[in-house]
């Protein structure tokens, strides 16, 4: 899948829309969820141009791994839900029910969740 540099996160990072910050390094950013799905609901994005894990498992240099990797736990332990608990999700491609393009993983807590599928 060819990146579409229009994607919503594309026009976040390059500032022409804004966010609600919550993190941000040289390879990160993360940002409070515009519809959130619980009290703690973050999208940690990174800065390269990556359409879904498996992309940037592969093409992102280990820089930017190690970068990606380490803000998602600071970023849940700055959150305050390490210690009761979380759940990350990156959601990918139609399958998995990806909107926005643009790898980018949900940290979501503040209360106990719901079963981790539907069943339907
Ligand atoms: P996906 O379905 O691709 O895994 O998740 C996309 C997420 O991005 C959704 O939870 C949606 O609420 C969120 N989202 C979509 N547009 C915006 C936006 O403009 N700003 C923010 N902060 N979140 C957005």
């Amino acid at each position: 899948m060819a990146y579409d540099s229009e994607n919503i996160f594309a026009k976040i990072l390059r500032g022409d829309i804004p966010c609600n910050k919550f993190f941000e390094d040289d390879h990160v950013l993360a940002f409070h969820d515009i519809a959130p799905q619980a009290p703690t609901h973050i999208l940690v994005i990174p800065k390269g141009a990556y359409t879904s894990y498996d992309d940037f498992a592969m093409n992102a240099s280990d820089e930017e791994i190690l970068a990606f990797t380490r803000a998602i736990g600071k970023i849940a332990a700055a959150a305050g839900v390490v210690e009761d608990g979380y759940r990350l999700i990156s959601n990918t491609r139609e399958h998995g029910r990806q909107d926005v393009p643009h790898l980018h993983v949900h940290i979501i807590g503040g209360k106990k969740l719901g079963l981790m599928l539907p069943r339907d």
